[in-house]
């Protein structure tokens, strides 16, 4: 896919506005206003300031991704219907389906464990694939309710977890093949090709495209020009559908949401959140995440004491990948997110684009953390033998997955243009930049 820049008009143009088919853009995370050149199939357009992807045209923006959607539920729906994994031990077998996961745990008193595996790769991915073909027929054929379909789909979509729950299934068959006889039902292989499915469907998702096709862009109602701050031009940018809207406007004249030029409390929020996740983040680790029985001996772990157990039986990339997802991301996400906050706070004058990065990094990576649960509850699911051997989530495993969702949460209230705000004036800097780089393609 090629990169396109885009258009910042030169010192040397009398106009600083694009011609009539370039569309206007405020990157959200640094707030620079851009005019997008219009794009061909398969190019992308990243912001001039600090990269982030604006926009990507994909080939045929409504049949693939519907095509996609529509063959990950055909696939979900036969994850459910045929054995997923089995399991014998000693001469006694335990089979299981993928509704189980979660169904197991409800009946055994997990609920809030049980309820929150269900929507992370049952109801939430379900919805989502749902939505991409509810709005890519909403594409052709004008069907109600698409704005909203559309703010839930990119709402949810960073709680689909079905990456992460493969990724725990791989962890836990190293964890059982041990000691235990392993095999793959129907079902595992139809949720592997679910998970494939639901990843290109994103992929292959137009935003722009689709939100264009349920109401075109509001126009400004004043010349634009490129090359400064949304703030400095009284714009403020929708998060929700990329709308550039007047500052003074409180609602989204596209999508209905409530609009702020800058997160309302980002910092309080963000903050509050990552004091709530430190205070979990101590009885997570203290409490057991799991009990195991073996033989009649019972065994409570937390997840250092796992990370210990699986480093003394030699299972050295199991146990370094469950000590950076259960430890390492957690501890780094929080002192990151705090190192942040202060830097947005103050007065002093942060290098707007090396801090954005980080941002986006830790993110992105922060949700990878749910992997430590989803073992957890899948072996639960699946040890079963009674004395002989069985696996029982622990208090831990609900603490646990609260630290997690409550950085995902301190993330999604950050505002990273906070950052960006001490870096003014932008104009001089870009305008030179693009006079010496021109518009590439
Ligand atoms: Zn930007
Ligand atoms: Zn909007």
């Amino acid at each position: 896919m090629s990169t396109l820049s885009p258009a910042i008009p030169t010192e040397s143009q009398s106009s600083l506005t694009a011609a009539a088919s370039d569309e206007l853009v405020l990157c959200p995370h640094c707030d620079l206003v851009q005019y997008l050149p219009r794009l061909a199939e398969g190019e992308e357009a990243h912001c001039l300031r600090c990269q982030y992807q604006l926009d990507a045209r994909q080939h045929n923006p409504i049949m693939r991704p519907a095509l996609y959607a529509a063959s990950a539920l055909l696939m979900l729906l036969l994850a459910n219907l045929f054995p997923f994994v089995s399991m014998a031990v000693a001469g006694n077998r335990s089979e299981i389906r993928f509704f189980d996961t979660s169904a197991v745990l409800f009946s055994e008193y997990q609920q809030v464990l049980a309820i929150l595996v269900w929507l992370f790769i049952q109801a939430v991915p379900a919805f989502c694939m749902l939505a991409v073909i509810y709005l890519k027929a909403g594409m052709r054929y004008r069907l109600p309710a698409r704005i909203w379909v559309a703010r839930v789909l990119y709402m949810l979509k960073p709680w689909s977890m079905v990456d992460i729950f493969l990724m725990g299934l791989l962890i836990s068959f190293v964890k059982l093949v041990a000691t235990a006889e392993i095999s793959l039902g129907m079902s595992f292989w139809a949720f592997c090709l679910f998970c494939l499915l639901h990843l290109r469907t994103f992929q292959v998702l137009d935003r722009h495209a689709l939100w264009a096709s349920i109401a075109p862009n509001p126009p400004p109602a004043t010349e634009v020009m490129a090359g400064s701050t949304g703030l400095e031009q009284h714009l403020k940018l929708c998060h929700c559908c990329t709308a550039v809207l007047p500052l003074q406007q409180r609602h989204c004249s596209r999508c209905y949401t409530r609009v702020a030029a800058r997160l309302p409390a980002s910092l309080q929020k963000t903050l509050a959140l990552l004091v709530t996740a430190c205070v979990l983040y101590v009885p997570a680790n203290l409490l057991p995440i799991m009990r195991t029985v073996s033989f009649g001996e019972v065994t409570d772990s937390t997840i250092i004491s796992g990370f210990v157990l699986m480093w003394q039986d030699g299972e050295y990339p199991v146990a370094i990948i469950i000590f950076l997802a259960s430890v390492v991301i957690p501890i780094v996400k929080i002192i990151v997110m705090f190192w942040l906050c202060y830097l947005a706070g103050t007065s002093k004058r942060v290098g707007g684009k090396h801090s954005g990065n980080i941002y986006r990094l830790v993110d992105w990576v922060g949700r990878w953390s749910m992997v430590d649960v989803l073992v957890v509850a899948f072996m639960a699911a699946l040890v079963r033998f009674g004395l002989l051997a069985s696996v029982y989530p622990g208090i831990g495993a609900v603490l646990f997955a609260a630290v997690v969702i409550t950085t995902m949460l301190a993330a999604v209230s950050f505002d990273p243009r906070l950052l960006w705000d001490k870096q003014q004036p932008v104009s001089d800097k870009l305008f030179q930049y693009q006079a010496a780089e021109g518009i590439s393609r």
